[in-house]
């Protein structure tokens, strides 16, 4: 084989591996927390987005002052074409993490917060939190959260494993939860899936997700199931430490290159269309 066939042996080789998604992105998982304020001002953070195709993003963060001064950029997302969907975080400081279900004063401040609003408009969730012990999702605190997004059609962004998803939905049948990495803790693919049918209003987002991918490609398993749920998934960055801003365009690369192992009209709703959706979002421009 002379050169030029070699090359051409070699480009339908790589042909096999499908190629990136290259549609819109909507990061459901972004955290602007305190201690990215000065290394990552907000002009940053848009251009970090608009370099990797994310046209919409889920803002929460630690305090929630991270989110009101995102969604107090205004110029900053019109000129990138970054729309931010706020979320109230639950947490004040580091203390809160492992604290808020038993703390009467955050409910009161997600309350607070909710009245106060953003400079984008209304908080449209309420998370991310985090329960480590599945039967704190019983506690008073944890309970009143999925009951308030129930009455005013908030979405719910919870690390949790699957016992606790079982237990908050118990709360609110009628509150719509995504379910942060869609279990970090690694619950098998056929308990995810019974979950899925069980709970329709049951979301998944997939950042850190054991098994969903094997050398950065889809795993057989996951593709299985995203294919057969494509309307529940939706991916995400969790830049909850600063080396996750360092590396947001990798992580957002890395999504493209899985979501391009799904038929395109796949790869677009988890990328994109399913949270687009799920906050009424118009197409971007
Ligand atoms: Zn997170």
């Amino acid at each position: 084989m002379n050169y030029l066939g070699a090359l051409l042996t070699s480009l339908v080789a790589s042909a096999a591996w499908a190629a990136p998604y290259d549609g819109p992105l909507f990061d459901m998982h972004l955290h602007y927390n305190v201690e990215a304020f000065d290394a990552h001002p907000t002009a940053d953070v848009f251009a970090r987005l608009q370099r990797s195709g994310v046209r919409a993003a889920v803002a929460n963060s630690r305090p929630n002052e991270g989110t009101r001064s995102l969604a107090g950029a205004r110029d900053e997302a019109g000129a990138t074409g970054v729309t931010v969907v706020p979320f109230v975080r639950l947490y004040r400081n580091r203390a809160d993490y492992t604290g808020w279900f038993a703390d009467d004063s955050i409910y009161r401040m997600v309350l607070d917060e909710l009245a106060r609003g953003t400079p984008a408009g209304p908080y449209r969730g309420i998370g991310e939190f985090h329960l480590y012990d599945s039967t704190n999702a019983d506690g008073p605190v944890a309970r009143r959260p999925m009951q308030l997004a129930e009455q005013r059609g908030l979405l719910v962004l919870a690390h949790v494993d699957d016992d606790a998803v079982d237990r908050l939905m118990a709360h609110a049948p009628g509150a719509r939860l995504v379910w942060a990495h869609t279990g970090i803790g690694g619950a098998p693919v056929p308990r995810v899936k019974a979950l899925l049918d069980r709970y329709p209003q049951l979301m998944g987002e997939l950042s850190y997700r054991p098994g969903l991918t094997e050398g950065g490609r889809l795993s057989a398993e996951w593709k299985a199931l995203l294919m057969e749920y494509p309307g529940r998934f939706a991916i995400g960055s969790d830049t909850w430490v600063m080396p996750r801003w360092s590396a947001y365009e990798t992580l957002m690369r890395d999504a493209r290159e899985w979501l391009g192992d799904l038929p395109p009209d796949v790869a677009r709703r988890i990328g994109w269309a399913n949270a687009a959706g799920w906050f009424g979002l118009a197409e971007p421009r």
